[in-house]
């Protein structure tokens, strides 16, 4: 067999898979396992948005799309994003995409050449990395800081800026933080942005999963941002949409465009059917939507005061996403070893902060994205390790 391509070797692998592989084993083995490591919700979508899939799929809408999507769904998408951002955005400005992640790969593969630098505030979802690498750019991290819960320094940000710097990668709410960022800090970095043409590629998937009644803010309301700013989101949080694999990039027209140009040569187009699931997701009831983020919000304090109690953990509350990120610095362990450990020896599954690049050192993500009664019995078989260790 022929040579992998050299930037084979700049891929990664997501740690919640591997972490979900070596717990499957263990389940194998007949060990009961909770699971606090996956990034899903436990939910399905809601009931409208399944019986308007069903129904698509029995009309026909069952064949190839536009690359960029469908134009209703364009529409519908355009209209939510300039309702709640105070923008104007146009359909065509709208790229429907293979999930999110589609999204953020051909921001990336459309804008870095090899030796170009991004710049990713970090602990971070880990394809911003990963993909930054494989195409042979450069990553600058910015280290996310507890004491500014975990809102990026734009001192530190300031400080990776070179002549190369072409793009940064901001994820508010955040994965695996929790934390959001502040509306000054985000006003900074459009400022930066601006005067040193870097694209800002704004990952907000998690947009309506925040708690204590906060509101998102969005990079995309502040004045100018449409200029230089690829917005990222889409279906499966939200919804819980997770399997129709829908997301949306929303950019200048010609950015737009040669995002479509990508998926067009990778998957062609997203799915006809869930696109038009989709429509019926942005447009139908939300009352299911916000039981979920209800929820999730229960969930939250359950977490946070379950993980208080716990020896050798802290935590600032998370303030959107379904991620809590314990610091465990206090244990003496590393990430790993401990994320290992409670997997081996307490029957829990969960992520080492390191699953998320260096700077995740010292913190835990546990997702409490599924049942209370998981969260409940993951959190009961922690505190009872910590306690005996
Ligand atoms: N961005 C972040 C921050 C995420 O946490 C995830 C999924 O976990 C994604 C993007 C990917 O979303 P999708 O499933 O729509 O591709």
């Amino acid at each position: 067999m022929p040579k992998f391509a050299r930037r084979m070797n700049s891929l990664g692998v997501e740690g919640a898979f591997i972490v979900l592989a070596k717990a499957r084993e263990l389940e194998r083995k007949g060990r009961s396992i909770v699971h606090l490591e996956i990034g899903e919700p436990g939910y399905q979508p809601p009931r409208h948005v399944l019986e308007a899939t069903k129904r698509a799929i029995d009309e026909g809408k069952t064949k190839y799309t536009p690359a960029s999507g469908i134009y209703e769904l364009r529409e519908a998408i355009a209209e939510r994003v300039s309702a709640s951002r105070g923008v104007d955005v146009k359909p065509d400005n709208v790229v429907v995409t293979v999930g999110a992640k589609m999204a953020i790969f051909a921001a990336l593969m459309a804008f870095i050449d090899p030796g170009d630098e991004v710049i990713i505030p970090m602990p971070a979802y880990p394809s911003y990395e990963s993909v930054t690498r494989f195409l042979g750019g450069v990553v600058r991290p910015v280290i996310l800081k507890e004491e500014r819960k975990f809102s990026p320094d734009v001192s530190d940000i300031l400080e990776k800026v070179s002549d190369r710097t072409k793009a940064i990668v901001i994820n508010t709410p955040s994965n695996p933080t929790g934390g959001i960022y502040r509306r000054e800090d985000l006003e900074e970095i459009v400022k930066l942005a601006q005067r040193k043409d870097i694209l800002i590629i704004s990952d907000e998937i998690y947009e309506d999963i925040i708690f204590d009644g906060r509101k998102h803010e969005s990079v995309l309301s502040i004045a100018g941002a449409e200029e230089v700013t690829v917005l990222v989101s889409g279906f499966s949080k939200t919804w819980a949409m997770t399997g129709y694999r829908l997301g949306y990039a929303v950019a200048k027209e010609e950015v737009a465009q040669r995002i479509a140009q990508i998926q067009l040569n990778a998957a062609s187009c997203p799915v006809h059917f869930a696109q038009v699931a989709a429509i019926e997701a942005i447009r139908g009831p939300q009352e299911e939507v916000a039981q979920m983020i209800r929820d999730y919000e229960r969930k939250r304090d359950v977490i946070y005061e379950e993980i208080r109690k716990t020896e050798g953990f802290s935590m600032i509350k998370p303030a959107g996403t379904f991620y809590a990120f314990p610091n465990i610095k206090e244990t003496g362990m590393s990430s790993e070893e401990l994320a290992d450990k409670l997997l081996n020896e307490a029957g829990v599954a969960l992520l080492p902060g390191t699953a998320f690049g260096n700077p995740g050192e010292g913190f835990l993500r546990i997702s409490f994205a599924g049942p209370m009664r998981d969260i409940v019995e993951g959190m009961r078989r922690i505190r009872e390790f910590m306690a005996n260790l």
